[in-house]
């Protein structure tokens, strides 16, 4: 089932989020939908609270991202992450140019730390601690933001933040032409 996505503006994008149990109501079925939602608007990643939930569970796909990529040596990380923590990141910041699908047609270079090493469960509810790098990293960092209640024009500057202000009221007043299904605070 696909599900609209939150937009800039709504005030659970503003939370953060708490663990979940294993025993969260219908986490599969959850799980699932948030996939399809993913694909359907063509991310590489989304969080809970995008779709209304303020739960500490993102997922990533960089299919996308690899695919545009010419000769990278990235791999396709397909990964939910339930109760994240992330432990370290570390190595000079870099610039990338960030999208979300909360804040449609806003894209902002957006300075971070190459490499991160992150504590999580999986869909089964298995612990790991991993180590990513590169472009996943990017997409884990900007998902784990989302967690924390944080979002990517947060880390502006703040001659950017005035540049785009305009646009960020439009967006959370639905006046944005979006090919998905999207929810506004008003
Ligand atoms: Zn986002």
């Amino acid at each position: 089932m696909i599900l609209p996505i939150v937009a800039f503006g709504s005030p659970i994008l503003r939370k953060k989020c708490v663990d979940i149990s294993p025993d969260y109501p219908e986490l599969d079925m959850l799980l699932e939908n948030m996939k399809e939602t993913m694909h359907e608007a063509r991310g590489v990643g989304l969080a809970a609270p995008q779709i209304n939930k303020s739960i500490r569970l993102f997922l990533i796909d960089t299919t996308p991202f690899v695919h545009d990529e010419e000769e990278t040596e990235e791999e396709i990380v397909k990964q939910a992450f339930i109760n994240a923590r992330i432990l370290e990141e570390v190595g000079d910041q870099w610039d990338f140019n960030e999208g979300c699908l909360s804040i449609p047609d806003v894209r902002e270079d957006i300075s971070r730390k190459p490499n991160i090493t992150i504590e999580y469960f999986d869909e089964n509810f298995e612990k790991h601690t991993d180590t990513y790098d590169g472009l996943t990293a990017r997409v884990i960092q900007h998902e784990y933001d989302h967690i924390q209640g944080v979002l990517f024009t947060d880390k502006i500057s703040a001659l950017r933040k005035r540049m785009i202000k305009g646009k960020l009221m439009d967006i959370s007043k639905g006046k944005v032409d979006v090919s998905y299904k999207m929810r506004f605070p008003r």
